[in-house]
């Protein structure tokens, strides 16, 4: 993915790098062996998939980005992005598990904490030991995420919490959250903080399991916050620097959720190319028919395409620059191109992609998420839109 040009500069290839295969390899050998044939079990029940995530510690999959003296793997965006595609090709909610717990609560603390602060919390989110939650989403503020409502009040060496916070992956089962407040309404935007919450200090409240139609082993909850007392010594950085933080957060978080995406969008071809080399209508495979062809032309070059968006994003932002326009357009495009995806490969399977047999069902359900979450398409065009223009 990384070579040298004559001049010595470092410019991206089209192959992977050793590493890039040997953690596909990894993930696709523990996917086929550790998660399919449990997948429908966890789907149906909407029980979280614990057992699944202390295996995911013993990976090294809950500290991806982490450095290895932190208890991490020590990898980049490439490696990241090639563990979660591979896992989200057999099952998107393990991948969003591990896409919410890397990216965005270990990540942040990661980014933002003090030496004290990394040290308490970042080797237990790591190992798997502890699992992560992040909370920025509120009920009346989604992608308007700056007009949240939620304070976090000063009173001697506490901040006191109050409000409500939706949607959040881990809600009910983390441990460890990263919660964004108002400090200084009068600010808006710029008087929003961050804080590391222990999920089990007294005024964390579990609201809601919510019972979704896809992602459905994925924890997802609303929490509220009534008179929590968080240590101060739990602020990110500077009071008035969360929103800052949580966009810069998203900036990588995005090309997880592209990974995401892909891994959704390969599954459910590879399903489909499978089916159509099985299945005879008219006395031919249907796989000879050119309908058919087409729609897995068309699938395997929009897939192509968005796989090689996401690795460029992911290779910026290896190198420490600004992915803003990059990781937005990666996930917008990965995410509409999985749902075109999920959709032509039920249609290729007919009624047998309608029934739960068949892995496409759950694709179909699963993938549209992805369109949704942290950041919805049409925000992520927002994004991409103020970069080109300077907004
Ligand atoms: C399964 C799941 C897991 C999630 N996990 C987390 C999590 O861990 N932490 C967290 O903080 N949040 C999480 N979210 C929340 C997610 O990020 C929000 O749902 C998302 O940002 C959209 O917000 P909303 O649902 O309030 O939709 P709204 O913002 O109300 O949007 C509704 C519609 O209006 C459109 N729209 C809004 N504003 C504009 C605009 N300016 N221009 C054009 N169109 C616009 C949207 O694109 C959308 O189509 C999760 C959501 C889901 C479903």
């Amino acid at each position: 993915m990384i070579v040298n040009d004559i001049m010595g500069n470092q410019i991206p290839d089209f192959e992977m790098t050793e590493n890039m295969r040997m953690v596909r390899d990894v993930a696709r050998a523990f996917a086929e062996k550790e998660i399919k044939p449990v997948i429908m079990k966890y789907d149906e029940s909407q029980e979280f998939h614990g057992e699944i995530v202390n295996k995911l510690g013993e990976l090294g999959f809950m500290g991806i980005l982490v450095p290895t003296g932190l208890g991490g793997s020590g990898f980049g965006y490439l490696e990241y992005a090639a563990i979660i595609e591979e896992i989200s090709k057999i099952d998107p909610s393990v991948g969003l598990t591990i896409a919410a717990h890397n990216s965005l609560c270990t990540n942040h603390i990661l980014l933002f904490g003090n030496d004290t602060q990394k040290k308490k919390y970042i080797p237990d989110l790591s190992s798997g030991k502890k699992i992560g939650a992040w909370a920025l989403t509120e009920p009346t503020s989604g992608s308007d995420a700056g007009g949240m409502l939620t304070t976090a009040v000063c009173e001697g060496d506490y901040y006191i919490l109050n409000g409500n916070k939706n949607f959040i992956t881990h809600g009910s089962v983390g441990q460890v959250t990263v919660v964004t407040a108002l400090t200084d309404k009068s600010k808006g935007k710029k008087g929003i903080s961050a804080f590391i919450v222990e999920n089990n200090t007294p005024g964390f409240i579990v609201a809601k399991k919510e019972n979704k139609m896809g992602m459905r082993s994925s924890d997802t909850a609303a929490i509220a916050f009534d008179n929590c007392r968080v240590p101060k010594e739990n602020l990110l950085g500077e009071e008035g620097n969360g929103y800052a933080q949580a966009l810069a957060v998203l900036d990588g978080g995005r090309i997880s959720i592209a990974a995401l995406a892909l891994g959704i969008a390969q599954g459910a071809l590879d399903a489909s190319v499978k089916y159509a080399k099985e299945r005879k209508q008219f006395g031919k495979f249907i796989g000879d028919f050119q309908a058919i062809q087409w729609k897995l032309a068309d699938l395997t070059t929009q897939i192509e395409a968005a796989r090689l968006l996401n690795y460029r994003a992911a290779f910026i932002k290896n190198k420490g620059l600004h992915t803003t326009k990059e990781s937005a357009m990666a996930k917008y495009y990965a995410a509409e191109v999985a749902v075109q995806a999920t959709n032509e490969a039920v249609q290729i399977h007919g009624g047998y992609g309608f029934i739960k047999d068949f892995p496409v069902e759950k694709f179909y359900r699963d993938v549209k998420l992805v369109t949704i979450g942290e950041g919805t398409t049409e925000i992520q065009k927002l994004v991409i839109a103020r970069e080109i223009l300077g907004l």
